[in-house]
């Protein structure tokens, strides 16, 4: 239908995964964190990568069941719908994550680019004891990465989305579903 679609900017965009498809994911990861990391010792870190997954990072966060704390950091990679293949730390973490499990919070993998950079950062840079991958959403097509990607809430096909975080060039990150561009 054609009031189904939305319009940010120059593109068109129309109705894909639905707010309730996405907090199953959502409660389909929390559940195997859980599993992982309930009655542990240690607080682990959530890491959220600012903006696109602080929707995600929220709704994951009220689900954990293990004492956790939330550290954010913000890169950038992306600019308009392509991936420019550059990991620009822009923002630093907000506390320290030496000697700490980390769980990244990411709201999508698209060639890995950006979660593996980060990865690689976070242990041999920052420090931290162990880093584990938690994507809300994977375009496995684009991915060509070797790096095992811990919890993954939902495989999608590679085409460019917007909602729940996801932005193009800083609108849609407030939309309740995830829309897919229609050409
Ligand atoms: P990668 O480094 O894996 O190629 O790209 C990851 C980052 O690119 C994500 O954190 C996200 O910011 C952005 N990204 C990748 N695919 C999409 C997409 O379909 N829509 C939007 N809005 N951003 C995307």
């Amino acid at each position: 239908m054609k009031e189904d679609r939305i319009q940010l900017f120059d593109k068109t965009f129309k109705p894909y995964i639905r707010h309730e498809q996405i907090i199953a994911a959502i409660d389909k990861v929390a559940e195997e964190i859980n599993a992982d990391y309930r009655g542990c010792q240690d607080i682990p870190v959530v890491l959220c990568v600012l903006n696109g997954s602080i929707p995600f990072t929220g709704e994951l966060l009220q689900r954990l069941e293990f004492n956790c704390q939330l550290v954010s950091i913000k890169l950038s990679s992306y600019q308009g719908t392509q991936s420019t293949g550059t990991v620009l730390n822009v923002m630093g973490l907000t506390s320290n994550v030496r000697g700490r499990r980390v769980i990244i919070c990411e709201d999508i993998v698209d060639t890995g680019n950006t979660i593996v950079a980060l990865k690689e950062m976070l242990l041999d840079k920052e420090g931290a004891a162990d880093v584990r991958i938690c994507t809300m959403l994977l375009k496995p097509d684009v991915y060509d990465k070797n790096e095992k990607l811990d919890y993954v809430g939902m495989s999608i096909p590679n085409a460019f989305i917007v909602g729940f975080g996801l932005d193009y060039n800083e609108l849609g990150r407030n939309i309740k579903d995830i829309y897919v561009i229609d050409e």
